[in-house]
């Protein structure tokens, strides 16, 4: 006759037996992935193959904002901030006929640009810092853009990520490391960087990524998050780079 002890252990098997196996969430990594995930090397160790298969991926990959010299690039740039750079593209085609100096920039009616940039967004700001900016480039530099971080980052309206597009694209100069929003968000799915601020994104991806691909690196990026890491769902199945991402869901 069976005891206390092996009625109360009978009653807990069926307790547990009659349970559901609990529901794997969706989207939830099986062991496989996690797995898969736990054996991807140090970000060192990977970046020389995730570069070269989006290299290849890639040809193409180029600044998108039209500009013939560093002043309109520059101008472009401004204008970029929260815009599309198909948007600024069709902006600039007119805007890059009227003024072709710094010293047209400098003397241009604030409430006119305003008109001329409106279709960009905030076009109060951007004014301003356009006028601002060009009104310093011919006050301190005789009209020219510079060509250094600490010179351009001077002038009204120029940040660090503004002063690396042109140094790079227009200058040919790796000073630095474009971190936009794909740039932030594709490097951390990567593994590149673990920091959300772009400040630090910048500093992580510069002790990882060849400094003769600092330029190249974020338009690499930006064409993979157009195409293929697409914010609202990455498309891991067709990725060139899966096997060498943490965040890989195949
Ligand atoms: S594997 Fe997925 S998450 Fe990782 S880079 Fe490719 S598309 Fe983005």
């Amino acid at each position: 006759m069976p005891g206390k002890g092996s009625r109360t252990r009978s009653r807990a098997h069926r307790r547990t037996a009659a349970r559901p196996p609990a529901k794997a969430k969706a989207g939830a990594p099986t062991a496989a992935r996690r797995s898969a995930r736990a054996s991807v090397r140090p970000a060192p160790e990977r970046i020389g193959e995730i570069l070269r298969l989006l290299e290849r991926r890639y040809p193409e990959a180029k600044c998108s904002l039209d500009h013939t010299d560093p002043l309109e690039l520059l101008v472009a740039t401004i204008l970029s901030a929260q815009c599309t750079d198909a948007r600024v593209n069709i902006v600039t085609k007119d805007l890059f006929r009227k003024y072709r100096s710094a010293q047209d920039y400098a003397a241009a009616n604030p409430a006119e640009f305003e008109m001329e940039i409106r279709s960009t967004g905030f076009f109060r700001n951007k004014t301003k810092s356009v006028i601002g900016m060009a009104q310093g480039v011919v006050e301190r530099f005789g009209g020219v853009v510079p060509d250094t971080m600490e010179e351009l980052t001077s002038l009204p309206g120029v940040g660090r990520k503004t002063a690396n597009v042109v140094l790079g694209n227009a200058f040919g100069k790796d000073e630095g490391i474009v971190v936009d929003t794909h740039v932030a968000r594709i490097a951390r799915l990567l593994g590149l960087t673990r920091q959300t601020d772009p400040v630090k994104i910048e500093q992580d991806l510069m002790r990882v990524v060849p400094k003769r691909r600092w330029t190249l690196f974020p338009h690499l990026l930006i064409h993979h998050g157009r195409a293929v890491c697409v914010a609202r769902k990455p498309r891991c199945e067709v990725c060139a780079v899966a096997h060498l991402c943490p965040a890989s869901r195949i």
